[in-house]
């Protein structure tokens, strides 16, 4: 991948006009309420490197939510399609609803040297690490305790009863699941811990791996002028 000659300089150089770099995936995953939502909106303002990854989904809109901002909704048939042509990067139900990221999008940012964010659960995340570990960074994010997730949920109101009862009872299996991430992020203080997956993510660009214009650059540095 790096870029052996040493006459183009602009091969050496990322989007951001630093030292080139190979795009990272940058996962988010929680139970339902613990925050998640809130920390990748934070991360995505500002940050003009950081594209997150819009899902595709058969669960029903909520009123908040809009068509290809926060996930394209399809049908099941759509969803079906897709994952058996191979469109999907990985897929997995959740709530009964079909969930999956669309392939294409991702290798475009990534090959481009731009970072993506993902805001999805465990299964989502171990199908990534099977095909991209070196891509890949993952972070947990646990509520500060079970009353805390439980108002959360209720406070979030777009939800029946029923909803927030399904997600009560999962959220302790998908809290098992905290040792197969890269982070954990406990999350008291929504500042606080968007201040720490900003932290993880300056830190995971600099891994000298994803700097792949480094050895040109460092040559140039060294030759005598
Ligand atoms: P929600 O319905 O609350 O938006 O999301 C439910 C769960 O599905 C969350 O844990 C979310 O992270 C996960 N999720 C959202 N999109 C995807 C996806 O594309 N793939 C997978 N595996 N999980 C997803």
């Amino acid at each position: 991948m790096s870029n052996s000659g040493g006459g183009d300089r602009s091969a050496d150089r990322g989007p951001d006009r630093g030292v080139a770099r190979r795009g990272l995936m940058l996962v988010l995953s929680s139970p339902s309420g613990a925050g998640k939502t809130t920390i990748s909106r934070a991360l995505l303002e500002g940050d003009g490197n950081l594209t997150l990854s819009i899902s595709v989904t058969t669960r029903e809109k909520r009123p908040s939510e809009k068509d290809g901002v926060d996930y394209h909704f399809i049908d099941r048939a759509q969803f079906d399609a897709m994952a058996k042509a191979g469109d999907l990067l990985e897929h997995a139900e959740v709530f009964d609803n079909g969930y999956g990221t669309p392939r294409a999008d991702v290798e475009r940012a990534l090959a481009a040297g731009r970072d993506v964010l993902f805001d999805i659960d465990w299964q989502g995340t171990q199908q990534l690490g099977e095909k991209m570990r070196d891509d890949l960074v993952s972070v947990f994010i646990l509520p500060p305790s079970t009353e805390e997730l439980e108002r959360r949920l209720h406070s979030r109101a777009q939800d029946s009863d029923e909803t927030v009862r399904a997600r009560m009872a999962t959220a302790a299996d998908e809290m098992s699941h905290w040792r197969e991430y890269d982070y954990i992020i406990v999350n008291r203080d929504i500042g606080e811990s968007v201040r720490q997956a900003r932290s993880i993510l300056e830190a995971e660009r600099l891994k000298r791996d994803r700097q792949v214009g480094l050895r040109n650059f460092v040559e140039r540095l060294r030759r005598p002028q």
